[in-house]
């Protein structure tokens, strides 16, 4: 069996006031990261480990901050629309194991629904997905609650 490995990495700021959307899931905080779709930074480092993994450019390339009919898009949708384009290639995706990088709020309650709504966009099994958080320990931008950062990777394997 063909098997690949990706990986995905994505930053957005943090603005007073915007909504944070993580995994597709609502997170309440003061601030929330600021791009054209609903910038979730976790959604994006994941669809950037599939494209990689299939060899398939990034994320900009596919859907471009230039281009209307991404603006305050769910990035789910564009997760659903990254495993389509790999399964036109041949290819299923097997685990993706995440990691967000955030100074605050506290993550871990709102992972298990993270989990779902990614599992369900994917077309996996809630099990295959992993999600993790850190914080930068106070420093740099992530530290100073200025940005948020995301790694994902993922495995894709030969249909
Ligand atoms: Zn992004």
């Amino acid at each position: 069996m063909k098997i690949k490995v990706g990986f995905g990495f994505d930053v957005h700021q943090l603005k007073a006031g915007h909504p944070f959307v993580l995994g597709g899931v609502q997170v309440q905080h003061h601030a929330g990261a600021f791009g054209h779709s609903d910038a979730d930074v976790l959604v994006h480092a994941i669809c950037d480990a599939l494209l990689g993994a299939a060899n398939l450019g990034d994320i900009g390339h596919h859907f471009p901050n230039t281009d209307e009919r991404w603006r305050g898009i769910s990035s789910l949708i564009l997760l659903e629309e990254c495993v389509r384009l790999l399964g036109e290639r041949g290819w299923a995706l097997g685990n993706i194991d995440a990691m967000l990088c955030l100074e605050a709020p506290k993550i871990k309650p709102y992972i298990p629904e993270m989990k779902q709504k990614v599992a369900i966009a994917a077309g996996i099994d809630p099990d295959d997905i992993s999600i993790k958080a850190t914080t930068n320990e106070t420093m740099g931008f992530v530290g100073r609650q200025e940005g948020v950062v995301a790694y994902a990777v993922c495995l894709i394997e030969r249909q």
